[in-house]
C-alpha cells in the first residue's frame, strides 16, 4: 500500500495532487527548484525538498535527484504529473528498479505508446482508424515527397518523439515540404533527442476529440467519455469542454470504443488520454495517445463526478476500479478556460512576472485549479499556464452564462492572461452555437489560417 506519495512537479498540478494525497489520508513530499521556492503550494505539502537550479534541465528532469529526494523522505511512490518526466519510460522503469511505485502506466506500455509513429501502428492492428500517412519513419526528402504526391497536399510532417506541437510543420507544395522535414527533424532532435518524423495527411479544420481512458492492474478498461478540444492557439489547447457540442452520439460511442480497444490491446492501465482528429463529416482518426494526466482532466471529473488523481493513486496501489462502464455518466457540461501568463494581442508570447492583484471568480458552478495568488511572481523558467477555471453547469447554455461571469469577475494585475481572449471567445456566436475546429481561434480572432509551425 502506497502511504507516502513524492510529487515531481510544480504549479497547479503539483497542488492537484498534493490535494488528492490529502483526500486519503497520505503524506505528500513535494521537490521544487530554486525558481519555485516561493511556491504556494509548497507549502501544503508534509515535507519540501529543494533539487537544483531554474532551469528543468538542472531539476524537474534530473531523475536521479528525485529517486534520492523519495529515498531520503521515504516516499514509496511518486507521482510525475504532467510534462517533465510524465511520459518518460526510462523514469518510470528506474522508479520500478528502485522500488518505488510510479503513479502512471507501465514503462513497457508507455514505450509501446510514447512512441506517436509507433502508437500509429498498434492503432491499425487494433481496427482503429489513424489519419492516412505513411507506413514508417520517413528517412529522406526523396520518400517525403513520393508520399506528399500520392497523398496530395498539405500533408503534415511530425515528429515521432513529439509533443507540445514542436516537431510539426505543415507543407503546401514541394518546396515547404522540404525545407519542412530538415527544420522539423532539427528541432525534434533538438527537443526530443530523436529527429525521427513521419508524414500525415492534413486534415482541413478537424476538431481535436480525445477520450479519458481508466485502467487499473487487474485488466480492466472504462473510458469516461470525451472532451472536446478544438479550441487551441498555436496548436495548444485554450478551452476544452465536455460533451462535444454538436456531435452525434452514434460516432461519441464509436470514438469511446476505440479508445477502449486501444489502451486494452496495449496492455496499459492508469490514466491515459486518446486523442482523435474529427472531419467535417464525422470521421474519425487516432492521432496520438498521452500516457499520463492531462491538464484537461477536471473538466471529466466534473461531468463524471470521479476524481481521476485518486483514481489514479489507487490503481497504483493495485486495487481494481470500483466502477463499471456502466456506472459512468456524463452528466450536464463541463467547460475549463486556461488562464495562462501571456499577451494574446502579442502572439500569445509569456509574461512572466509579478502578479500584483489576483481577485478569483468564484460562486456556484465554478471550480479554480490554481497555485496563484496576490504577490506571486511567476517565474520565466516554465510553462505559462497560471490558473484553470472550470464551470460544471446542467447544460452547455448555462456554463457559457456562467463563465462569462467568472471571467468578468476575475482580476489579475502586474501580469497579462488569456483573460481578455477567452471573453471574445464567449460572446462569438460560432462558439456558443458549437461550431467549432481548431483553426477558429486563429481564423476568427486573428484572420488567419491556423499554421503548425512557421512554414
Ligand atoms: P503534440 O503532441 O505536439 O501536441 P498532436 O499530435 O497532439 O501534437 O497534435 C496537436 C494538434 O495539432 C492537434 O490538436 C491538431 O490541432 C493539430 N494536428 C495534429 N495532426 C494533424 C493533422 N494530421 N491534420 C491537421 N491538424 C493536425
Amino acid at each position: 500500500m502506497i502511504q507516502r506519495v513524492l510529487v515531481a512537479n510544480r504549479g497547479e498540478i503539483a497542488l492537484r495532487v498534493i490535494r488528492a494525497c490529502r483526500d486519503l489520508n497520505l503524506s505528500v513530499v513535494v521537490v521544487y527548484s530554486t525558481a519555485d521556492r516561493d511556491g504556494p503550494w509548497l507549502k501544503q505539502a508534509d515535507e519540501a525538498i529543494c533539487i537544483g537550479q531554474g532551469p528543468a534541465t538542472e531539476s524537474y528532469l534530473r531523475r536521479e535527484r528525485i529517486i534520492a529526494a523519495a529515498e531520503i523522505t521515504g516516499a514509496d511512490a511518486i507521482h510525475p504529473g504532467y510534462g517533465f518526466l510524465s511520459e518518460n519510460a526510462d523514469f518510470a522503469e528506474i522508479c520500478r528498479e528502485c522500488n518505488i511505485e510510479f503513479i502512471g502506466p507501465s514503462h513497457e506500455a508507455m514505450k509501446r505508446l510514447g512512441n506517436k509513429n509507433q502508437a500509429r501502428g498498434l492503432a491499425m492492428k487494433a481496427n482503429v482508424p489513424v489519419v492516412p500517412g505513411t507506413e514508417g519513419l520517413i528517412e529522406s526528402e526523396e520518400a517525403a515527397l513520393k508520399f506528399a504526391r500520392f497523398a496530395g497536399y498539405p500533408v503534415l510532417i511530425k515528429a515521432a518523439a513529439g509533443g507540445g506541437g514542436r516537431g510539426m510543420r505543415v507543407a503546401h507544395n514541394d518546396a515547404s515540404l522540404i525545407s519542412g522535414f530538415q527544420t522539423a527533424k532539427q528541432e525534434a532532435l533538438a527537443a526530443f533527442k530523436d529527429g525521427s518524423v513521419y508524414i500525415e495527411k492534413y486534415i482541413e479544420k478537424p476538431r481535436h476529440i480525445e477520450v479519458q481512458i481508466l485502467g487499473d492492474r487487474h485488466g480492466n478498461v472504462v473510458h469516461l467519455y470525451e472532451r472536446e478540444c478544438s479550441m487551441q492557439r498555436r496548436h495548444q489547447k485554450l478551452v476544452e469542454e465536455s460533451p462535444a457540442p454538436n456531435l452525434p452520439s452514434k460516432v461519441r460511442d464509436r470514438i469511446c470504443d476505440a479508445a477502449v480497444r486501444l489502451v486494452k490491446s496495449a496492455g496499459y492501465y492508469s490514466a491515459g488520454t486518446c486523442e482523435f482528429l474529427v472531419d467535417k463529416d464525422n470521421n474519425f482518426y487516432f492521432i496520438e495517445v498521452n500516457a499520463r494526466i492531462q491538464v484537461e482532466h477536471p473538466v471529466t471529473e466534473l461531468v463524471t463526478g470521479i476524481d481521476l488523481v485518486r483514481e489514479q493513486i489507487r490503481i497504483a496501489s493495485g486495487e481494481k476500479l470500483s466502477f463499471r462502464q456502466s456506472d459512468i455518466q456524463q452528466r450536464g457540461s463541463a467547460i475549463e478556460c486556461r488562464i495562462n501568463a501571456e499577451d494574446p494581442d502579442n502572439n500569445f508570447q509569456p509574461c512572466p512576472g509579478l502578479i500584483q492583484k489576483w481577485i478569483p471568480a468564484g460562486g456556484p458552478g465554478i471550480r479554480l485549479d490554481t497555485h496563484a495568488c496576490s504577490g506571486y511572481r511567476i517565474p520565466p523558467n516554465y510553462d505559462s499556464l497560471v490558473a484553470k477555471l472550470l464551470v460544471h453547469q446542467p447544460t452547455r447554455d448555462d456554463a457559457i452564462k456562467v463563465m462569462r461571469r467568472a471571467l468578468g469577475e476575475f482580476t489579475v494585475e502586474g501580469i497579462k492572461t488569456t483573460i481578455p481572449i477567452h471573453q471574445k471567445i464567449f460572446n462569438t456566436p460560432a462558439f456558443i452555437e458549437g461550431m467549432v475546429d481548431t483553426t477558429f481561434i486563429e481564423r476568427v480572432f486573428y484572420g488567419h489560417a491556423a499554421k503548425l509551425g512557421k512554414e
